[in-house]
C-alpha cells in the first residue's frame, strides 16, 4: 500500500513567536539570539532572511546584513508553549508522529492511507489552519511517500505552503538535488562521491548498489542507494520515549532446571507487559537476555511482522528464546525486553519493513538556553505594568527603560519610557504575552 508521510515543519519559528507576541515587529526582520560579542543566531525572520541573515550564523554578521533588524533574546518558556499547541493539534490528527525538532516533526496519519494526492493537500491545508489557529503560527507541509521527499517537499512549501509530491515523482524531484540532500550524506561521504565523480542524485541512483557500497561502505551504502532512487519506507520513530520496556532479575541462587527458568521468563514478561501497557504502546520485537553462572551472556531476539500488546504472543516467543538462550551452567540472571515500539498498531501501514540498518535517530534539538538572569533592564524582557499591562523592553540606558505595551492579541502597542528603578514595572511571565 503506498505511504502518505507529512513533514511538518513551523516557519521562523523563533522570530515567528517574536511576531507573534509582539505585533510592532511583524512583517519586520527579527533575530533571535544571543546578544554577547559572540552571540550566534538561534532564528530569523522571513524579512531578515532574505537580507541573508541565517540562523547558526554569529550574530554580528547577521546584524551586519540585516542593519534595521530588531535582535532579541530566545524565550524558551514562550517556545516552550507554543510547541507543545503545535504538537497537540498535529498530534490530534495524526497521532503517529516522529518528532525532528520543537518546531519541526514527521507525520503519517491512518486518515491518508488509501488517498490520493488531492486528498492530501486537503488534509495538510486543514491540518496548516488548524496549527494556524491553535498557535497563531505558520507551518510548511510537505508530503510524500517516505520520510525523505516528505522533508525536501516541505523546503519546497516555504513559506507558509504545502506542496504534495504524487507517488511516482520522486525521481523527479530528487534527480537534480546535490548528493547533500540525501538523509545520511555528511561531509565525509559526499567528498568520497564528488572524488568518484557522483555529484547528484541522478548520478547516485544510475550507479550500481554494488559500486555504492564499495564508496560507502555496505551498512550505509545500500540503503543510500535505495533513497537515491527514491526507495524510502523507513518507518517513523517516535522520540523521546524509551526505546524498549523491560525487566530482568538476578537469583540469589543460580536456577538449574528449566521450569524454574519458564517461570521465572513469564514473571519477567508480565513486568514488561505492564510497562508496554503503561506506555500505550505494542512491541515488534522480544529479546531475551540470560547469563550464566559462569558469567557468559547470551541474548536472543525475535522481531514479530506486526506490533502486539498481546501477553500471550510475547510470552510464548520470550519463552521459545529462553529455551534456545539455556547455558549448560545454571542460570544467574534473566532479562526480557520489549522492542520495536510504536504507539499504535501500525502494520497495515508498514507490509513490510526494510533490513536496511536506520541510523540511530538525531536527539532532538534542545531549546537555546535561556541567558542567566540580568541585573537591569534588557532588550527584550517581559514586563509588567498595572495601567498598561504586558509589554516587552524596547531599550535600556542611562537609567531609562522604553517599553512597548502589547501582546498578541492586542494589535501594535504604544511604547512608554519609565525610570529603570520605577516600581511599577515588574518582571512578568513571557507566556502571558500569548494573552
Ligand atoms: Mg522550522
Amino acid at each position: 500500500m503506498p505511504r502518505w508521510v507529512l513533514h511538518l515543519d513551523l516557519d521562523s519559528f523563533f522570530a515567528s513567536a517574536e511576531q507573534l507576541t509582539r505585533p510592532t515587529l511583524r512583517g519586520r526582520p527579527v533575530l533571535v539570539g544571543g546578544l554577547g560579542p559572540r552571540g550566534i543566531v538561534a532564528g530569523a525572520s522571513g524579512e531578515a532572511k532574505a537580507h541573508g541573515a541565517r540562523s547558526a550564523m554569529p550574530m554580528g554578521q547577521a546584524r551586519r546584513l540585516s542593519p534595521h533588524a530588531v535582535a532579541l533574546p530566545p524565550r524558551t518558556a514562550l517556545y516552550r508553549v507554543l510547541s507543545e499547541r503545535f504538537f497537540g493539534v498535529v498530534r490530534a490528527s495524526a497521532p503517529v508522529l516522529e518528532q525532528v525538532a520543537y518546531d519541526e516533526t514527521f507525520a503519517e496519519p491512518e486518515a491518508l492511507a488509501d488517498a490520493g494526492a488531492e486528498d492530501v493537500r486537503a488534509f495538510a491545508e486543514r491540518l496548516r489552519t488548524e496549527v494556524r489557529e491553535v498557535t497563531g503560527l505558520a507551518v510548511s507541509v510537505g508530503a510524500g511517500s517516505g520520510k525523505q521527499v516528505a522533508k525536501i517537499a516541505s523546503g519546497l512549501a516555504k513559506p507558509d505552503g504545502v506542496h504534495v509530491v504524487a507517488h511516482g515523482g520522486e525521481q523527479a524531484l530528487l534527480d537534480p538535488l546535490p548528493v547533500r540532500a540525501l538523509w545520511g550524506i555528511g561531509p565525509v561521504a559526499e567528498a568520497t562521491l564528488h572524488r568518484a565523480g557522483v555529484d547528484t542524485v541522478a548520478a547516485l541512483a544510475a550507479l550500481e548498489v554494488g559500486e555504492v557500497t564499495a564508496l560507502l561502505g555496505t551498512a550505509v551504502g545500500s540503503g543510500l542507494h535505495r533513497l537515491a532512487r527514491g526507495i524510502d519506507d523507513r518507518p517513523l520513530v517516535e522520540r523521546g520515549e524509551a526505546k524498549q520496556v523491560s525487566a530482568e532479575t538476578t537469583f540469589d541462587d543460580d536456577l538449574s532446571d528449566l521450569g524454574a527458568v519458564r517461570a521465572a521468563v513469564a514473571e519477567l514478561a508480565e513486568g514488561a507487559h505492564r510497562r508496554l501497557l503503561a506506555s500505550h504502546r505494542a512491541a515488534r520485537t522480544v529479546s531475551v537476555k540470560i547469563r550464566s553462572s559462569s558469567f557468559g551472556t547470551t541474548s536472543r531476539a525475535e522481531t514479530h511482522a506486526v506490533a502486539t500488546t498481546d501477553l500471550a504472543t510475547l510470552t510464548d516467543t520470550a519463552q521459545r528464546l529462553a529455551v534456545a538462550a539455556l547455558p549448560d551452567a545454571g542460570v544467574r540472571l534473566v532479562g526480557v525486553s520489549f522492542s520495536g515500539l510504536t504507539t499504535a498498531v501500525q502494520e497495515a501501514l508498514f507490509p513490510e519493513t526494510t533490513a536496511d540498518p536506520e541510523p540511530a535517530p538525531a536527539p532532538v534539538a534542545a531549546l537555546p538556553d535561556p541567558d542567566p538572569a540580568p541585573r537591569g533592564w534588557r532588550t527584550g524582557d517581559d514586563v509588567a505594568h498595572p495601567e498598561h499591562g504586558h509589554g516587552w523592553v524596547q531599550g535600556a540606558g542611562h537609567g531609562r527603560v522604553t517599553v512597548r505595551f502589547e501582546t498578541a492579541t492586542t494589535g501594535p502597542g504604544r511604547a512608554r519610557t519609565f525610570r529603570a528603578d520605577d516600581p511599577a514595572l515588574t518582571r512578568a511571565d513571557p507566556v502571558d504575552a500569548l494573552a
